[in-house]
């Protein structure tokens, strides 16, 4: 397990200070970004495992900073979980749309939110196997 680099992208400090305890715990590396700015910038020098995409980001947000990453293609191939505080309807499926790999619900269950971070790059890993 772990030793994977995420990146997160979030822009409220108590969530992605949750976000990484829980995850710095099981032993990832992680990258933190407040905005989409700041997640450019970072994305210039480093290639994560995973990112995970707040939705509701200040200025650029979420969705349309996933389609700019999806249409790059030095950030196209990298999974994108979305993170929505929103329980709206249709935005699991604007995720989709958007390019994102997965989804998650905030606020985070912080016993799942590990196990489903780790199902994930184990499904990643499986499917680049093949
Ligand atoms: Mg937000």
């Amino acid at each position: 397990m772990s030793g994977e680099t995420i990146l997160i992208i979030e822009d409220n400090e108590i969530n992605l200070r949750l976000e990484k305890a829980v995850l710095k715990n099981q032993g990832y590396n992680l990258l933190t970004a407040l905005d989409a700015e700041q997640a450019l910038l970072i994305l210039k020098n480093n290639k994560p495992h995973l990112i995970l995409m707040d939705l509701q980001l200040p200025g650029i947000n979420g969705l349309q900073l996933t389609k700019i990453l999806k249409e790059n293609h030095q950030t196209k191939n990298i999974p994108i979980i979305a993170l929505t505080a929103y329980a709206m309807k249709g935005d699991k499926e604007l995720a989709e749309a958007a390019g994102c790999n997965g989804y998650i619900s905030k606020p985070i269950d912080t016993r799942q939110f590990p196990k489903d971070i780790s199902n994930f790059l184990l499904q990643l890993s499986e499917t680049t196997l093949k």
